[in-house]
Formats: structure tokens, C-alpha cells, sequence
């Protein structure tokens, strides 16, 4: 039964916004009974070979994965790739890519900070950066956290850095058919990542999982630690209707952070086709 498989298909590690090294976030997942494994940091495969040595040390089971943010009529979504080639040319063209205008955009993230009174927040940011090439909003929250500026990361975000706050730098990420098209290309799977977060109307959802299938994708993120309770029953409903496979994944960043840890959410609904099924 596939879809009682202990599998994690969402991680990060400080290849991108995470607070552990691959390995340790692999370590993590063992100790948790996970059978099935993915790292997906964010626009970045470079802590793929590190992912996949630890995995198979642990006896887990791995496919590499990716988590590329896209600009989609204005905002932001995720698109995971799956059980993709990690040294797929089209696949590393496209995330250079993808990558390109972080740092300015973190430079200005910084410069709006200091003018709403809170300096020293680039600098800050960049001491918890894993990876220069991946500053991101998080490694703002975790400083904005140090310095006693917010109480939470939540904060953080509701206050100063989520879509739409004050200093919240609008960017161009990625194309939908772009992320896609290079997921596909690399030989993987095209997954939305927790479409709950997704502030669209049911219209706007129907348009843009129409343009995501036309594009070749085949499946979003049922059970995610990026979903509430309610929201898994209500995207399993959207995987029925539009017969989406369905994927879980904890989207951990670090112990202590507010999303799952790594294989502790509940099981997929048994009538849903798990995405990983075609690779077992
Ligand atoms: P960026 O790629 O720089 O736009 O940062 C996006 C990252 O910020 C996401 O991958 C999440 O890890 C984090 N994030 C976004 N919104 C929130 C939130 N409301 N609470 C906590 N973390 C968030
Ligand atoms: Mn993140
Ligand atoms: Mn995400
Ligand atoms: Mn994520």
C-alpha cells in the first residue's frame, strides 16, 4: 500500500532557508521512521549529493527534489520538482537563473527595514545564510528573532516580511511553464507545494491548475506541514476532482521552527495515488 509509506518528499537545509545541514536533516528523518526521503531546498541542488550519501547510509530510500519559487499572475507559488536529475543542464540553467537578483532584493529588503527603524538587518540576515547565493525572508525572520525585533518568526512575517508588509520586496521569480518545463526536462515530476497558502479565489485556482497540467504537471501536496488539518481534507478534494496525485512532506526547516518535523504527519487518504508510487 503506497500511500501508507513513511515518505518525506519536502525538507530544506542550509543549501537554502534550513538550519541543518542535509545530512543532519537526513539524520533526522531516519530517526523518524521515514522509509521515503526528499531534500527540496529552494531554487538550489547543491546539498543533493550530501542528501543522497546520508540517506543511503540510513537506509532510506531517496529522490532528489527542488522546490522552485514562481511568479504566477503576480504571486508567489511553489512548484516542487520530484525524482529529478540533479546534473540535468536544463534543470541548473534554469535555477542559476532562478537565483539571479536574490542578493539585490535582500539588499533592498534591508534598505526598507531600516527605514521603518530596524538597521543592521542585511548584515543580520546574511550571518545566518548557509548559502550566499540563497538569502532569503527567512534569514531575515531568524535575525529580526535574535535581536528581540519580533517574539516569533510568524511575527516576522505577519508584521514586516510576508506578502504585501512593509518591507516585503516584490520579485519576478521563475515562469510557471519555465519551473515545469525544466522539472520534466531533468526527468522528474512536477508537484504544487502547499496550494493552501495560495491566496486565490476558486476561480483563479481552477485557471492556474489548468495552466500547471497544460505545463505537465501531475500532482500538489495533499498532507504538508504548510496545510492545517482542514486543508488536507480540502486538497484531497482538489486531487479527486482534478485527478491530481497526491504527495506529504513536512516542509521542515530547523528543530524548534513552526512546521512539522520530518515523517511525523498523518498518512495520505488510501484512495489518492501517492506521486511516489510510480517510482516503487
Ligand atoms: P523568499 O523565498 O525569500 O521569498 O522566502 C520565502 C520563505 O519564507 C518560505 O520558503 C518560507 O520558508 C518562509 N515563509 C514565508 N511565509 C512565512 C510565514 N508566514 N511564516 C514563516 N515562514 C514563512
Ligand atoms: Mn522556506
Ligand atoms: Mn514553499
Ligand atoms: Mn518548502
Amino acid at each position: 500500500m503506497p500511500s501508507a509509506l513513511n515518505a518525506d518528499l519536502h525538507c530544506h537545509s542550509t543549501a537554502s532557508d534550513g538550519t541543518l545541514a542535509p545530512a543532519a536533516v537526513a539524520a533526522l528523518a531516519a530517526r523518524n521512521g521515514v522509509a521515503l526521503w526528499s531534500l527540496t531546498d529552494h531554487d538550489e541542488l547543491s546539498g543533493q549529493a550530501e542528501a543522497a550519501a546520508a540517506a543511503r547510509r540510513l537506509g532510506m530510500r531517496y529522490l532528489p527534489g527542488v522546490e522552485i519559487s514562481v511568479t504566477w499572475a503576480g504571486r508567489t507559488v511553489h512548484i516542487v520538482g520530484m525524482n529529478v536529475d540533479p546534473t540535468s543542464a536544463v534543470l541548473n540553467e534554469g535555477l542559476v537563473h532562478a537565483r539571479s537578483g536574490r542578493t539585490r532584493r535582500a539588499q533592498e529588503i534591508g534598505e526598507r527595514l531600516a527605514s521603518l527603524g530596524i538597521a543592521g538587518a542585511f548584515d543580520g540576515a546574511l550571518a545566518h545564510v548557509g548559502n550566499p547565493d540563497l538569502i532569503s525572508r527567512t534569514h531575515f525572520a531568524r535575525w529580526m528573532v535574535e535581536r528581540g525585533v519580533v517574539a516569533d518568526l510568524q511575527t516576522a512575517f505577519s508584521r514586516y516580511l510576508g506578502d504585501g508588509r512593509a518591507a516585503c520586496v516584490p520579485h519576478r521569480w521563475s515562469r510557471l511553464a519555465d519551473a515545469v518545463g525544466w522539472i520534466l526536462a531533468s526527468g522528474g515530476a512536477a508537484i504544487v507545494a502547499h496550494p493552501g497558502r495560495y491566496d486565490f479565489t476558486p476561480l483563479e485556482f481552477d485557471v492556474f491548475f489548468g495552466e500547471f497540467r497544460k505545463a505537465g504537471g501531475t500532482a500538489i501536496e495533499v498532507v504538508t506541514g504548510s496545510h492545517t488539518p482542514d486543508q488536507y481534507d480540502e486538497y484531497a478534494d482538489v486531487a479527486r476532482h482534478y485527478g491530481f496525485l497526491a504527495s506529504r512532506g513536512s516542509d521542515f526547516h530547523g528543530p524548534g521552527e513552526t512546521r512539522a518535523e520530518p515523517g511525523t504527519l498523518p498518512a495520505l487518504p488510501r484512495d489518492l495515488t501517492p506521486v511516489w508510487a510510480q517510482w516503487l
